[in-house]
């Protein structure tokens, strides 16, 4: 059986930048991209703007073809299936007498000297009506990639633990008014987050509420009865008094977008007390979803060392997981920055990494 020099595991930023040095070096790789989603999370977006290199932007599927064809260019080769499971095995050419066995989908099996997993992670969902429909339309998972164009508009931000309050301060830049929707009265967010959400005038905390539904411009869910011409939150029972916001009365800080909103992007979302089960209507342009993480390492079972939230933990700066060989990059291991040019960057590392131990 043939034992290759390297397998990567992932086709986003990540693993093809880790091709792409790897076949430069001369060391053929082979790219397992994973049947569902080749090309990685950008393939799901629209306008990518803060990629280096691309002064007017670049479409994402158009940004992972383009570093598909590179690392084909240098001699990748590709298998489109997923990785069900790794081990390790005595008997290799690698210097600590190992070889790694990938099993594919299908049941083929795969050896190398070497293996670099960038498998990534994906946003956890709400699970509403028009979540799907309007993701990239006003439905984002990543502040840092689109807030810039909420500009003045209304956004609401749904989760209660640092991250959503981080993004709910970054989005006050931006938005007229950011409304963070929490289901529970008390925030997972540490004291000082939340006490800077509440110092910021543009921020509204809107507690024991969850998001029901989502409604756009050319949506069929009904978005036009649900829309409230004169803005802000509209209760359909009662009044406000069951939603608890900061600034005391339901309009605060949540207006409708000074311009109509395109057609096909988020208009409203329908909320509910989870205490008084009380419903309502919310206008805004912009719905960012912060409920976590899920990186996709579960394949890996206990060959690498991973965090209680099955990221990979590496070596300090470098990529080199506790087992030797297994090298790792991306949205697998970094719950923090999450970015294109991030995981590039380490996929990059992880080709320099894996290339030292090749040629121990
Ligand atoms: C809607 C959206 C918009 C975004 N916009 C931006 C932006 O504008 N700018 C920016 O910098 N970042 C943006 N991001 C974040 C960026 O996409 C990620 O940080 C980046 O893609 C992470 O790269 P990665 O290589 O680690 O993993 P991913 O891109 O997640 O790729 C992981 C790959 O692993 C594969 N895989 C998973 N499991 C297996 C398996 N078992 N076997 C084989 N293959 C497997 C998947 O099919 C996929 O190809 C956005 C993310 C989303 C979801």
């Amino acid at each position: 059986m043939t034992v290759h020099n390297v397998i990567i595991i992932g086709s986003g930023p990540a693993g093809y930048t880790a091709a792409i040095y790897l076949g430069r070096a001369g060391l053929h790789p082979v790219l397992v991209t994973g049947a569902l989603a080749p090309g990685g999370q950008l393939v799901n977006t629209t306008e990518v703007e803060n990629f280096p290199g691309f002064p007017d932007g670049i479409l994402g599927p158009d940004l992972m073809d383009a570093m598909r064809a590179q690392a084909e260019r240098f001699g990748t080769e590709f298998i489109h299936e997923d990785v069900t499971s790794i081990e390790v095995v005595d008997g290799g050419v690698a210097s600590d007498g190992t070889i790694k066995r990938v099993t594919l989908e299908s049941d083929d099996v795969l050896d190398a000297r070497a293996v670099i997993v960038a498998t990534g992670s994906s946003y956890r969902k709400l699970g509403v009506p028009g979540e799907e429909e309007y993701s990239g339309r006003g439905v984002s998972y990543c502040a840092t990639c689109d807030g810039f164009f909420f500009k003045d508009k209304p956004i609401v931000v749904v989760g209660g633990g640092d991250s959503a309050f981080e993004e709910a301060l970054y989005l006050t830049r931006f938005g007229s008014s950011v409304t963070l929707i929490h289901r529970r009265d008390s925030f997972r967010a540490s004291a000082i987050m939340v006490e800077r959400a509440r110092a910021n005038d543009k921020l509204t905390l809107l507690t024991d509420t969850v998001v029901t539904a989502i409604h756009g411009g050319n949506a069929s869910t009904g978005a036009s009865d649900a829309l409230n011409p004169v803005g802000g939150i509209t209760l359909n029972a009662g009044n406000a008094a069951g939603i608890s916001l900061k600034l005391g009365n339901a309009l605060g800080g949540v207006t409708l977008p000074a311009a109509a909103p395109a057609a096909g992007s988020v208009t409203s979302i329908d909320i509910r007390n989870t205490v008084t089960g009380e419903t309502g209507t919310l206008d805004t342009a912009a719905v960012f979803v912060a409920i976590g993480h899920s990186p996709a390492t579960a394949f890996t079972g206990d060959v690498v060392r991973k965090d209680d939230d099955g990221y990979i933990l590496v070596d300090g700066a470098s990529t080199r997981t506790s087992t030797p060989g297994i090298f790792a990059a991306g949205d697998c291991v970094d719950r923090t920055y999450r970015q294109a040019i991030s995981a590039a960057g380490m996929g990059c590392r992880a080709a320099l990494d894996a290339q030292a131990y090749l040629t121990d």
